[in-house]
């Protein structure tokens, strides 16, 4: 620990004196995001600390920050772009606003399944979609897959989100990669049999639904359930106490992960920096914070997780497939879901 304050104290000024790194002096770096400020703050302050490199923050939805990007076209800003969903950085990479990157330590440190093939993009941070019941009125043998959520014994008992969410395009995709189309379908079908109700609302709102009583089992992302168990407010931390995590098809495939990520966008005018700050996000020191921050996983299995996130169960069988997938398939998962009227 010593040698570390050692080295930051003197070598990193001589470097940043001297200009021998890479690192003008007053550099920055835009980053765009779709993930909160507050989430990302802690580490940014690490990282302008340690490099000197300044970090401009643009948050929005993804959605927004993507045509933000092709409108804005060469003059972007924008070095930079963290969102949520292998499926939506797929996405961007499709709309052209990405380019390649080249950085051994990054290469070495993300695990390729949770990268762009290509080198467009790559995972920050693992989250896994989860099924989330009420112990009450659900017995978790029953429910130990995915597909047993459109076992007909659940009719009337699940509430789900939209069709339109990319998570739940996503684990569509995953089953249409396992399974094929046809038995993608046929699980559909079978959960829109199960509706409680018309899909509406997000994670949390379903997790809520189950609370109160509307529905008894759904799917959401592990770290909203983070959210309530740590909330400032009673109503959310005592919701949490009422309902239940399982991580499914344990017994098989694992259960659905998918990532937050980082690419750099194509007219990047600070490349080098934007490529050091997702170095930086991938280092052990960054990993350990940064999943914590949500209640997420490190997308390094060697890097410890928060104790409430291992209250639920840690390690368990996550799907190893190939993130790339949740792009190419993403397509059908769509014409799957209007096919069986899921809205
Ligand atoms: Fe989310």
């Amino acid at each position: 620990m010593l040698r570390k304050y050692i080295y930051i104290a003197i070598i990193l000024p001589a470097l940043v004196i001297t200009g021998c790194s890479n690192t003008p002096i007053n550099s920055e770096v835009n980053l765009y995001t779709a993930r909160k400020e507050h989430l990302l703050r802690p580490l940014i302050d690490i990282f302008e600390n340690d490099t000197g490199i300044k970090v401009n923050i643009v948050s929005a939805k993804t959605k927004v920050l993507v045509k933000k990007i092709i409108d804005e076209g060469k003059t972007s800003p924008a070095d930079l772009l963290i969102t949520v969903d292998a499926g939506n950085l797929y996405k961007a990479k499709l709309k052209n606003i990405s380019q390649k990157i080249e950085s051994n330590k990054i290469n070495n440190l993300v695990p390729e399944y949770l990268r762009d093939k290509e080198g467009h993009w790559y995972g920050l941070s693992i989250r896994s979609r989860v099924i989330m019941y009420n112990p009450k009125t659900i017995n978790p043998n029953d429910i130990m897959n995915y597909e047993d959520l459109a076992k007909p014994s659940l009719k009337g008992r699940v509430c789900i989100r939209s069709s339109s969410n990319i998570y739940n395009q996503s684990l569509l995709a995953s089953i249409i990669h396992y399974k094929g189309e046809e038995a993608a379908l046929d699980w559909a079908r079978g959960i829109v049999n199960n509706f409680s109700r018309d899909p509406k609302g997000n994670d949390r709102g379903q997790m809520t639904a189950v609370v109160l009583g509307k529905c008894d089992v759904t799917l959401a992302n592990t770290y909203y359930l983070g959210k309530w168990i740590t909330s400032k407010k009673d109503t959310e931390r005592e919701y949490a106490k009422k309902i239940k995590v399982l991580f499914p098809n344990q017994a098989n495939r694992g259960a659905h992960i998918n990532i937050s990520g980082a690419l750099v966008t194509k007219y990047a005018k600070n490349k080098d920096n934007a490529i050091k700050l997702i170095e930086f996000l991938v280092s052990d020191k960054a990993q350990e914070i940064y999943a914590k921050q949500n209640h997420e996983y490190p997308i390094r299995q060697d890097i410890d997780i928060s104790d409430i996130v291992k209250t639920w169960g840690y390690p368990f069988k996550m799907d190893s497939m190939n993130l790339n997938n949740l792009g190419t398939l993403n397509d059908r998962a769509g014409k799957v879901f209007d096919k069986a009227k899921w809205k």
